[in-house]
């Protein structure tokens, strides 16, 4: 499950101009500060190596990367940016919905879940829409090292919180990962589920 090549292979404005060898791939997906580009970074062991601009409506791109010329990660735009005009929301949604629905090869959607705040309703939408769909997912916890005092602030109550609610939507709820790129926890638990899921 080691990654031990990693190459960038291209910038893809619509889900039709994807790389087409029919390789399998796992798409990042998850809320603008989430920790996307430090998870990225931390599995591939490179420091800036996600090229995703982080200024929505700029980089409307499907970012593949090929790991042991075998399968791909995938980055896609965050959602959610806080400053985004409601048209870039919406250009978001329809873009990445077509990735999604057309996309034959994605083995699973890694949704990225902030671990060091409470549940957001963007992030329940975003993985309701994905189980909607029969799209399979997987949620990475991120910032699992980040603890602060007071109520709320606890990586392990917020994520009991977020599995509640979530269960409430699943006879069957997505796997799920505690990972911190500070850290490296969940590294390479991570690696071995994308490595189960690829094979299975
Ligand atoms: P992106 O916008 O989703 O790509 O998020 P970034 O990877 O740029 O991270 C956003 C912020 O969260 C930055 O200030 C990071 O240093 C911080 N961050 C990301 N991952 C972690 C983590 O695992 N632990 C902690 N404590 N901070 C993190």
């Amino acid at each position: 499950s080691h990654i031990k090549q990693v190459e960038f292979v291209k910038s893809s404005p619509r889900a039709r101009d994807c790389p087409r060898d029919g390789r399998p791939e796992f798409a990042i997906l998850g809320r603008s500060n989430v920790g996307k580009s430090s998870l990225i970074n931390s599995l591939v062991r490179r420091k800036e190596f996600a090229l995703t601009s982080k200024k929505p409506g700029k980089t409307q791109l499907i970012n593949h990367f090929l790991v042991n010329r075998s399968w791909y990660i995938v980055d896609l735009p965050g959602y959610g940016f806080a400053n985004a005009p409601e048209s870039t929301r919406t250009d978001w949604a329809s873009f990445t919905k077509g990735y999604f629905l057309n996309r034959d090869t994605l083995v699973a959607v890694l949704l990225l879940v902030d671990a060091s705040i409470p549940p957001q309703k963007i992030d329940l939408d975003c993985a309701n829409w994905l189980g909607r769909n029969n799209i399979g997912m997987t949620f990475v916890f991120t910032k699992c090292d980040k603890v602060k005092g007071g109520k709320g602030t606890r990586p392990d109550e917020n994520v009991k919180h977020f599995q509640d609610l979530i269960n409430k939507y699943y006879q069957e709820p997505p796997p799920w990962i505690m990972t911190s790129s500070a850290t490296g926890l969940g590294r390479d638990e991570l690696l071995l589920h994308m490595s189960q899921l690829r094979n299975y």
